[in-house]
């Protein structure tokens, strides 16, 4: 063991010389025998300490610092009196670097065999490859001295004194304990639970979506994120935040059994086990290892969603056009729909809507069966089945595949499907549509025409895409912030200030012309927000999307592999709107930056003006304007 520390305090060579018969006087090196190491930098001075025998008084430890060079010690216990060199390694990373590797056992710890009182271990520990482990801070107290006196009556024989920082002997013991397995004490375990609940309660106060608990060697941070932007809350000492971890852990339903702290763990906390503030139907958990035994751990807050009869698409933001393409869509009995967009941009919430919906519209009087990894929302009166007990990707791939083939002999009219990340699965979903039923899905891809060409990718035939009996609905979105009312900035005096620099001005000023430019587009307030509930100058997220209800004719284009055709069809004859145009729409309206539309759609220099124009001049007729 003690080869691992070689690096940091050097090699142990030359036998000592022989032991001074008395103590040390305080500030003063016994001749000749000051022992010294090749230290690593930053350490200049290698204090040392007498040890006493077992029985004896125990000296308390004192630095006799020596700048000389010195002797190396042995490494093997030497008898009564023997000097055991003191080295300050508080300061040193990497010697405490190679600490957090140490996997021996801490004799002072839960199970090790050389129990100390409390109050005494939060001073010392003792490991079993001879080292004592001292908090530099209380090297000369009471407390330590007792300590060694009963470690030393055990017969443990330090070969070598490390100090360190309070915190790192509170981490050596944290360590042993998560390796043995060892829950801490009823009291920090209740007090770490509720810090995970009144973390939860403050992030669902805000409306985030989730928190970020980072924790490194020597300090933890929390972030939070909501309306897709992050923002650092505190921070927390290391082991407290490892602690944090593990409670949030055991908090959750049982997947693994146990909290494994250097490996990838998922896990879920649900109202079944842990009380959840109000609003919040569950917390889905992802551990991740960060070097040097750091712990990496995100919770997506799971909202309730509205039930009743209110809730449906209608105000998440798409277009009345592509509400009204939606619905129907919804009410084809036979057909594959499916909705496409990065990580949070809103799918689940589109689809759990929806399903809720079309379930209340009929009475519920239809079977719908979700397969979801995992489900996301409760939706009322489906059944939502997990994947469950997975631990690679080959595995989670397979029992995905099975669970989407056991809900179609489960008698659906409706199937929903999770994801669709494979051919397996992808041709799972065709062969539903196949068999008459009615089928949903999410899917990776950058926009909704581009869903097809995943499919393709993934090994689906092209006859069976381009058939619209099979693939009836195609939609894209994002989530983009929509603008505080109370303190956004008119155009103008946006670029006055220095907001929208003047070339990305000039950009919306082609697209629209000075004149609406400046007389219906906003920009967020710089200064960080305004009283009225916003966060710097934003209130909440809004759908952008493009969706296609597909035909005969467009999917003849794109059959014969015309997806520019097929594409410019769909735009001039089955009313599409890009999701760029639809997202500039909305600036135009004075509900989203234009820079919001550049960030997260797409440039508005590629937007066709003159189309443009015409889109302007018929949302407003359509909105009575
Ligand atoms: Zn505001």
């Amino acid at each position: 063991m003690l080869g691992r520390f070689k690096g940091v305090l050097g090699r142990t060579e030359a036998p000592a010389p022989a032991p001074p018969k008395a103590g040390p006087r305080p500030g003063k090196p016994a001749p000749g025998i000051a022992p010294q190491r090749t230290q690593p930098r930053a350490q200049e001075r290698a204090p040392t300490a007498e040890v006493a025998d077992a029985g004896d008084e125990v000296m308390p430890l004192r630095g006799i610092g020596s700048g000389s060079r010195g002797f190396a010690t042995p490494a093997r216990p030497v008898q009564p009196r023997a000097v055991v060199p003191v080295t300050d390694i508080s300061e040193s990373a990497e010697a405490l670097a190679e600490l957090d590797l140490f996997e021996g056992k801490v004799l002072t710890g839960e199970s090790g065999g050389l129990p100390l009182p409390k109050n005494y271990r939060q001073f010392i520990a003792a490991l079993d490859d001879g080292t004592l482990l001292v908090a530099k801070s209380h090297q000369a107290s009471q407390a330590v001295s007792g300590a060694r006196a009963i470690i030393q009556r055990a017969n443990f024989r330090d070969q070598r004194i490390l100090l360190v920082k309070l915190e790192d002997i509170r981490k050596v013991y944290h360590a042993d304990a998560r390796r043995r397995g060892l829950k801490d004490t009823g009291s920090d375990t209740a007090t770490m639970q509720k810090a995970v609940i009144e973390l939860i309660a403050a992030a669902a106060a805000n409306r985030c979506s989730d928190i970020h608990v980072e924790v490194k060697r020597f300090e933890a941070q929390i972030f939070m994120r909501s309306d897709g932007v992050m923002a650092k809350v505190r921070d927390m000492p290391s082991a407290t935040a490892q602690d944090f971890c593990q409670a949030a852990f055991n908090m959750a339903d049982a997947s693994d059994a146990s909290y494994k702290p250097y490996e990838f763990q998922g896990a879920r906390i649900t109202s079944l086990k842990t009380p959840l503030p109000e609003g919040v139907q569950a917390v889905r958990l992802q551990f991740n290892p960060l070097p040097d035994g750091g712990r990496y751990l995100v919770a997506r807050l799971l909202y309730a969603q509205k039930v009743g009869k209110q809730a449906d698409i209608d105000e998440l933001g798409y277009t009345a056009n592509q509400i009204f393409q939606i619905k129907r869509m919804r009410r084809k009995p036979i057909g594959i729909n499916i909705i496409s967009g990065p990580t949070g941009s809103g799918k689940s919430t589109t689809l759990q809507r929806s399903l809720d919906a079309a379930l209340r519209d009929v009475n519920y009087e239809k079977n719908v069966i979700t397969v979801e990894d995992p489900p996301e929302y409760e939706i009322v009166g489906a059944r939502q089945l997990p994947v469950t007990n997975v631990k690679t990707e080959d595995e989670r791939k397979e029992a995905f595949r099975a669970a989407i083939a056991a809900s179609l002999r489960s008698d659906p009219d409706i199937v929903m499907i999770g994801e669709i990340r494979d051919f397996a699965s992808a041709s799972l979903a065709f062969q539903a549509a196949m068999t008459g039923h009615q089928v949903w899905a999410s899917l990776h891809a950058n926009s909704a025409l581009s869903i097809l060409d995943r499919l393709r990718d993934m090994g689906v035939e092209l006859y069976r895409l381009s058939d619209e009996t099979l693939v009836t609905g195609l939609i894209g979105q994002r989530l983009v912030r929509v603008l505080c009312p109370h303190c956004r900035l008119p155009f103008a005096k946006g670029v006055s200030q220095g907001v929208l620099p003047t070339d990305r001005a000039s950009i919306v000023c082609e697209a629209l012309g000075e004149e609406v430019a400046e007389r219906r587009v906003f920009v967020g307030n710089p200064a960080g927000g305004c009283e009225n509930k916003c966060r710097g100058g934003f209130t909440g997220r809004t759908v952008v999307a493009d969706v296609i209800q597909t035909d005969r004719t467009f999917m003849e284009y794109y059959g014969r592999g015309d997806k520019t055709k097929a594409h410019a069809y769909w735009l001039d004859k089955l009313e599409g709107v890009t999701m760029p145009e639809n997202a500039l729409l909305k600036s135009v309206s004075g509900l989203v930056d234009p820079r919001e539309v550049e960030d997260k759609v797409g440039l508005i220099d590629e937007i066709d003006p003159d189309r443009f124009r015409a889109l302007i001049a018929a949302h407003d007729a359509a909105s009575g304007k």
